[in-house]
C-alpha cells in the first residue's frame, strides 16, 4: 500500500500565517462547542474580527490569543476544557474535509492493525499541519510511546504560562485515537510546552495497555 502516492501536491505553506483552510474548522469547532454569542464575545477579547463563516487567513498565533482570551473571560480551567472539546469537534469536522486527500477511507489503512493506523495516522496529521500551515511538526516512535512534536505551536505561540496550556490537540488526538481503533485506550498528555519555556510544545500518546 502506498497512500502517499495517491496525495495531490501541497500547496506551499504560507510563512506566519494559520491558513483559513485549517482556521476555518477550529472557529466553527469553536462556535459549535461555545454557541455563537461566546464565541463572538471570545474573538471580540482576542482582538479577532470575522464571522465564524467567513474566516481569514489569520496572524499564526491566532489560536494562541484565543486561549489567552477564553482564559481571561472563564478561568484556566474551565478555558483548557472549552478547548479539549474544541479540539475533539475540530478533528471530526477536519476528518470529513481531508479524509479524501489523505487516503483515509483508503482500505489498506482502514485495515492496518490498531497500533499501525495510529502510527500512519499521526504521521499524515503532521504531514497535514506542516504542508497547510507553518507548524514544524514531527513524530517520533518510542518503545509504547509515541510523540508529537512541534517547534511552531500556534496554540501557546507568546504566550507564557507556569503549565503546559495546549489543550486543543490534546483534545484532537484523543478524538483521533478514538476514531482510529475504538477498542483501544490511549492517554494523550502535553508533556512540553513552548509557553512554560520549553523547546516545543510535545503530545505523548501512550498505550494504556503499557502503563
Ligand atoms: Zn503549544
Amino acid at each position: 500500500m502506498d497512500i502517499a502516492a495517491s496525495w495531490p501536491v501541497p500547496p506551499q505553506a504560507l510563512p506566519d500565517i494559520y491558513p483559513a483552510k485549517i482556521g476555518g474548522l477550529m472557529m466553527s469547532a469553536y462556535e459549535e462547542v461555545l454557541g455563537g454569542q461566546k464565541f463572538a464575545l471570545a474573538l471580540h477579547q482576542a482582538g479577532l474580527e470575522f464571522a465564524a463563516n467567513k474566516v481569514p487567513d489569520l496572524p499564526f498565533g491566532a489560536p494562541a490569543r484565543i486561549y489567552q482570551a477564553l482564559e481571561e473571560i472563564y478561568g484556566e480551567q474551565t478555558a483548557r476544557g472549552i478547548c479539549l472539546r474544541t479540539g475533539r469537534v475540530m478533528f471530526r469536522r477536519g476528518l470529513r474535509a481531508f479524509s479524501g486527500i489523505l487516503g483515509l477511507s483508503h482500505r489498506g489503512f482502514r485495515l492496518l492493525p490498531p497500533a499501525q493506523k495510529v502510527l500512519r495516522g499521526m504521521d499524515l496529521l503532521a504531514w497535514t499541519l506542516n504542508h497547510y500551515s507553518d507548524q514544524r511538526v514531527r513524530i517520533e516512535k518510542c518503545e509504547q510511546e509515541i510523540l508529537l512534536i512541534n517547534e511552531r505551536c500556534p496554540h501557546c505561540w507568546e504566550l507564557e504560562k507556569s503549565s503546559p496550556c495546549c489543550q486543543l490537540p490534546v483534545g484532537a488526538l484523543q478524538e483521533g485515537l478514538a476514531w482510529a481503533c475504538s477498542a483501544r485506550q490511549y492517554t494523550v498528555e502535553e508533556i512540553t510546552c513552548r509557553a512554560k519555556g520549553d523547546p516545543s510544545c510535545t503530545f505523548r500518546v501512550k498505550s494504556k495497555s503499557s502503563a
